[in-house]
């Protein structure tokens, strides 16, 4: 059985390969028993996606601000306490994000995204929900903030950063989550860092409908690929594929020990 730990259902490219419903019901044939539907904007989706979770067994979802969307966020004024308040308003809301810095793109002024991750992390210690971290171009900024703010729990999610974050992360006690691009043929540096992370702190997810791992490389991605990436990971790491499906879910209930409440053996 395979989680796959962040994708985006109700994103409007991955309707093309149908609802959430379908989709959810096409991972379950997988043997994608489990996933985490991750929120960018909160006045946009965030009751749209705790709806689909409350409507699905083993199912969850996180609720959050992108760095891309940090300073719609910072307008509306959306606080720490207001994001406590929505995770501890639901069973199957299990994390903070995502939320980070993204300085290749930009989107947002980078004082914006510092404020926002700030302020997500403050609510992860508040309610002891996870975060769910995206940081990109911005990895001596992220650390820094991670530290000055008490080092919470979470993963560095879409892992594609440096040998040397994914060491710092590692110290800093965050789990470290690989998607599609680890199988993508120019990939070997990351391939290489896959090597050094702890058994106990991996998780794999699709980041649907982004990044469709090798053989589906270039379609739509959607939950159940997540298959392909994780027994990808097997071979590089030279393990049984059951193990590493069994280790990757096993670590995702330990970091975000909520769903592990509503889970359903199916
Ligand atoms: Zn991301
Ligand atoms: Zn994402």
């Amino acid at each position: 059985m395979w989680i796959d730990s962040h994708c985006h259902l109700n994103h409007e490219n991955i309707t093309e390969l149908g609802k959430p419903s379908e989709l959810i019901a096409q991972a379950r044939a997988a043997n994608v028993s489990g996933l985490m539907t991750i929120c960018c904007e909160i006045h946009k989706e965030f009751d749209e996606l705790k709806q689909i979770a409350t409507n699905h067994d083993n199912v969850w979802c996180s609720v959050g601000t992108h760095p891309h969307d940090a300073a719609v966020q910072n307008e509306q004024d959306i606080s720490a306490e207001d994001i406590v308040n929505m995770v501890n308003n639901s069973k199957k809301v299990v994390a903070i994000g995502e939320t980070g810095l993204d300085y290749y793109y930009n989107n947002s002024p980078s004082e914006d995204q510092k404020a926002s991750f700030r302020k997500h992390i403050r609510a992860s210690h508040a309610c002891n929900a996870p975060l769910v971290i995206h940081t990109r171009d911005a990895e001596d900024d992220t650390v820094t903030i991670l530290e000055e703010e008490g080092r919470p729990k979470g993963v560095l999610h879409c892992f594609s950063g440096t040998e040397k974050l994914a060491r710092q992360g590692l110290d800093l006690g965050l789990y470290i989550s690989f998607s599609g691009i680890l199988t993508f043929k120019k990939a070997e540096e990351l391939r290489k860092i896959a090597q050094i992370v702890p058994l106990d702190r991996v998780l794999v997810e699709t980041d649907a409908p982004f990044l469709a791992p090798v053989p589906k490389r270039g379609k739509v991605n959607e939950p159940a690929n997540v298959v392909h990436t994780g027994t990808f990971l097997a071979e590089l790491l030279n393990k049984d594929v059951n193990e590493i499906a069994e280790r990757t879910t096993e670590n995702f209930f330990t970091l975000f020990s909520k769903a592990k409440e509503t889970f359903k053996p199916l």
